[in-house]
């Protein structure tokens, strides 16, 4: 594979980062992860804004324009030949000597991104349906801001996989707030979506957006706020989204089944309009 770090493509092998680097010691950087389908980027806008959010969230700078992260991207895209998966992009607050206190502006970022295939469209999860479980949201309270400090999140992917389910929904005060790298949703038995809505207690996901929109456009009644774990075990249907992910729909919840246990058509119909807006955007 053919990597990006600071200026250079490299093979991924002689691809280095400074042991100081802050993202390292500190978690102190930030990430996007952008889907490519047909060797081509979904939705790259709006994971830009979003890296803009971030970054000035944190007090750091946009290390280059848009455009030429876009360059960047494409490159990669092209070096490795990728058809479909991702491409992810992070961006540290640069390596200096260990400090709690920031660096000074003379210090630059760090910037890596790579590409990872991943099947999207024939995906054994979304033909399946996933099964979660219900966890304690015990990550810090800015959930909104794409930073790298990823561990109650791993910690919980590995709860779920260890109970034999595909991933958590995690739940602050009683309600859902997210799954671990997804937002979540239920349809309730009058068909309407719900979804937690927008605060620092959960990652606005650019795939929430777009599929926000297509919920609209089907006329199906979304409403955003937050539900209980009791709710979504009594919903007709539920299902998660992400970059990577797209819509995958969830049929059980700490072992019980969700509606009649498999995939919801509103999952489905959602998932099959995100595929052909996306598709016929991507760049
Ligand atoms: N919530 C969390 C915690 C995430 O990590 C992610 C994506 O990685 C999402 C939601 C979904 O965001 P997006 O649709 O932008 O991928």
């Amino acid at each position: 594979r053919t990597v990006y770090v600071n200026g250079n493509f490299l093979p991924e092998e002689e691809a280095t980062v400074s042991v100081f680097d802050r993202g390292f010691l500190f978690a102190d950087a930030i990430y996007e992860v952008t889907s490519v389908l047909d060797g081509k980027l979904i939705d790259f806008s709006g994971h830009m804004t979003r890296l803009h959010r971030s970054l000035d969230a944190l007090g750091m700078a946009m290390p280059m324009k848009d455009a030429d992260l876009l360059a960047i991207h494409r490159e990669l895209v092209s070096r490795n030949a990728l058809s479909e998966g991702l491409v992810y992009l992070q961006i540290s607050r640069g390596a200096e000597d260990r400090d709690f206190a920031f660096p000074g502006p003379d210090v630059p970022p760090t910037v890596v991104l790579f590409t990872q295939e991943k099947q999207i469209i024939e995906s054994a999860l979304v033909k399946r349906g996933q099964k979660v479980i219900t966890t304690d949201d015990l990550r810090w309270r800015r959930c909104d801001i794409k930073t790298v400090q990823l561990l109650w999140a791993s910690i919980v992917k590995n709860e779920a996989k260890a109970k034999g389910a595909d991933d958590a929904w995690m739940v602050r005060d009683g309600y859902v707030t997210e799954g671990s790298s997804n937002n979540a949703y239920i349809v309730t038995t009058d068909g309407t979506i719900v979804t937690r809505d927008i605060s620092n207690d959960i990652l606005a996901g650019i795939t929430r957006t777009a599929v926000l929109k297509c919920a609209a456009e089907i006329g199906v009644t979304v409403e955003e706020r937050a539900f209980t774990v009791a709710e979504a075990k009594a919903a007709r249907e539920a299902f998660s989204t992400s970059a990577t992910g797209f819509v995958t729909p969830v049929i059980a919840i700490d072992g019980e089944p969700v509606g009649d246990g498999k995939p919801g058509p509103v999952a489905a119909r959602l998932r099959e309009i995100y595929i052909e807006m996306s598709r016929a955007a991507a760049i």
